[in-house]
């Protein structure tokens, strides 16, 4: 029996001993060395600076990765699996730039509970702000990481006190750091009540752990210098009166989030907090769906694709979906049914992504992503099952609130942009509308920046120079409604009308008066601003 707080007997162990989760965190706390300090834990990887620099050799390929790396920002996600214990860990990795929310949002929607990572000197910052929003529209629990303690940090109490206020959320300390910078010892681990004391000489070295029965031990006294046990001593009595205990239902509701401090480049604090994932979970979760929800445990396969990524290899113009696993236990080879489609699917080449490199996926439990190699026939939102039309709900498609026209730089290779549009817009990396009067495309974004990615993108994957130019319009919605008020609509506003890569109405305009005067006047159709991808 694994030992988690949460046993659900119904989930068989290997459901069970699955935690999928992400790392939320503003550029520079951390989240890149903390995610190659769970691999070596892992055992994923032999040393500590294998990710970056497998990273910079992936980067170097291309310009657009070049841009990546320029900018400091993580334009693709990935995936990553890795044993911790007697625990499967899947780290699915967030786009780090605010210009990608509507990637990111999408990546929440496949993992079970986030990890916050916040430098001890900056506190709360504004990325990590808005990616916990996000995570708060799922209720996600939230497990957060405070980083950076071998630096002069903060107060704690005013950390703690500065998430509590502007992330409404209860915060309680699974650890206490002992001492400030350059005196900081390590941490009392308040959960198991040890001392996890720091080796700044060895930073790759797991810290030596010392069980503590109880403040008054005086096993404390042996390693902790007497100012800042006294220290210690008082801040934990003003904790325990100040912050509300470990409520381990309250961490799932995600109302309330256990604090970890630590120094992710000494390797310190990280394992506490591994154990804190394995323990506090959760474990693969019940997904919402249509007609009715999916339970990981279910013994029929279903999972659905929350990221398209193309020509992850320059050499074939292959295609992987993530997928994440909703319920059942996969097996390499089966056949699945593409709801959307009705069609069956072959499942024949499924890859694991674990840390070292891509793998042959020969099974997969609820809880896994999986990457599908395909040639198009996945996209965003799709859900394959053994048969059931069930329809995984919840990953909405946001309207752009950038538009621009975009055209080849040689007239004659329009087609040939067509296609390279078409992909990106199933990749999701843009919304792209084809105007019912006229040629050309209008392609939507949410960012400014990712304008550029997708010039370089067109111009590096398919030998295409194109030019983006400003717009007429300034928002689309789509319109949905009966046939007959669509067709009398389109008619009537043509100039106005575009239709999506899936072929649905769009409606382009430059007023918010003019969405208001749809609204008002055709009162049978109805103007969103975010469609369901399915
Ligand atoms: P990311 O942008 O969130 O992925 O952050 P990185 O992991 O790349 O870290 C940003 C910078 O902070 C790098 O220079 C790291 O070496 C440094 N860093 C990461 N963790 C620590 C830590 O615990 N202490 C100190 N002093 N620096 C750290």
């Amino acid at each position: 029996m694994l030992d988690t707080a949460t046993n659900r007997p119904e989930l068989p162990p290997e459901i069970a001993r699955r935690r999928t989760f992400a790392i939320i965190s503003h550029p520079d706390a951390g989240k890149t060395t903390l995610t190659e300090k769970f691999l070596l834990y892992g055992g994923a990887i032999q040393m500590a600076g294998q990710v970056r620099a497998k990273g910079e050799s992936r980067r170097t390929r291309s310009d657009f990765m070049q841009m990546e790396k320029d900018r400091g920002i993580s334009v693709s996600a990935s995936a990553m699996s890795f044993d911790y214990n007697d625990f499967r860990f899947n780290l699915v990795d967030t786009p780090g730039h605010s210009d990608f929310s509507e990637d990111t949002y999408r990546t929440l929607t496949a993992v079970d509970a986030a990890v916050m990572v916040i430098d001890g000197a900056k506190g709360v910052e504004s990325q990590t702000q808005k990616l916990f929003e996000v995570c708060r529209m799922r209720d996600l629990p939230i497990l957060t990481f405070c980083n950076k303690m071998d630096r002069e940090s903060r107060d704690i109490f005013e950390i703690i006190d500065e998430i509590q206020e502007n992330l409404a959320i209860d915060v309680t300390p699974a650890s206490w750091p002992i001492g400030v910078g350059r005196d900081f010892i390590g941490c009392y681990d308040i959960l198991r009540d040890r001392l996890e004391l720091m080796d700044r000489a060895d930073r790759n070295k797991i810290a030596e752990s010392i069980e503590i029965k109880g403040l008054d031990d005086p096993n404390l006294a042996k390693h902790v210098p007497e100012h800042l046990l006294e220290q210690l001593l008082e801040e934990l009595e003003m904790a325990r009166e100040l912050l509300p205990p470990l409520d381990h239902q309250a961490l799932l509701d995600g109302t309330l989030t256990p604090i970890w401090f630590g120094s992710a480049i000494n390797s310190f604090g990280v394992k506490e907090l591994m154990d804190g994932i394995a323990k506090y979970g959760p474990e693969p979760q019940i997904q919402t769906a249509q007609p009715r929800k999916i339970s990981p445990e279910e013994t029929k396969v279903s999972g659905f694709v929350f990221k398209v990524q193309a020509n992850m290899d320059p050499k074939h113009r292959d295609r992987v979906a993530f997928v994440r696993m909703a319920s059942g236990h996969f097996k390499r080879g089966m056949k699945l049914t593409h709801v959307r489609t009705k069609k069956p699917m072959a499942i024949s080449n499924p890859v694991l992504f674990l840390a070292s490199d891509r793998e042959l996926a020969d099974e997969a439990w609820a809880g896994d992503i999986i990457g599908i190699p395909n040639h198009g026939q996945l996209r965003i939102g799709d859900t394959l099952t053994e048969g059931e039309a069930l329809r995984v709900s919840g990953i909405p498609s946001f309207a752009p609130e950038l538009l621009q026209g975009v055209r080849a730089g040689d007239p004659l290779k329009s087609k040939h942009l067509e296609k390279a549009l078409m992909q990106f817009a199933e990749e999701g990396a843009a919304k792209v509308f084809k105007p019912s009067i006229g040629s050309g495309f209008i392609v939507g974004v949410v960012g400014q920046l990712q304008f550029e990615v997708l010039a370089s993108r067109i111009e590096m994957e398919y030998g295409l120079p194109v030019r983006f130019e400003q717009s007429q319009f300034t928002s689309a919605r789509w319109v949905a409604g009966d046939k007959t008020a669509l067709d009398k609509f389109i008619n009537v506003n043509k100039q106005h009308i575009a239709y999506d890569h899936d072929g649905d109405v769009v409606y382009l305009t430059r007023l918010q008066w003019d969405i208001d005067r749809v609204e008002r006047d055709y009162p049978d159709l109805k103007l969103t601003a975010t469609k369901e991808m399915m």
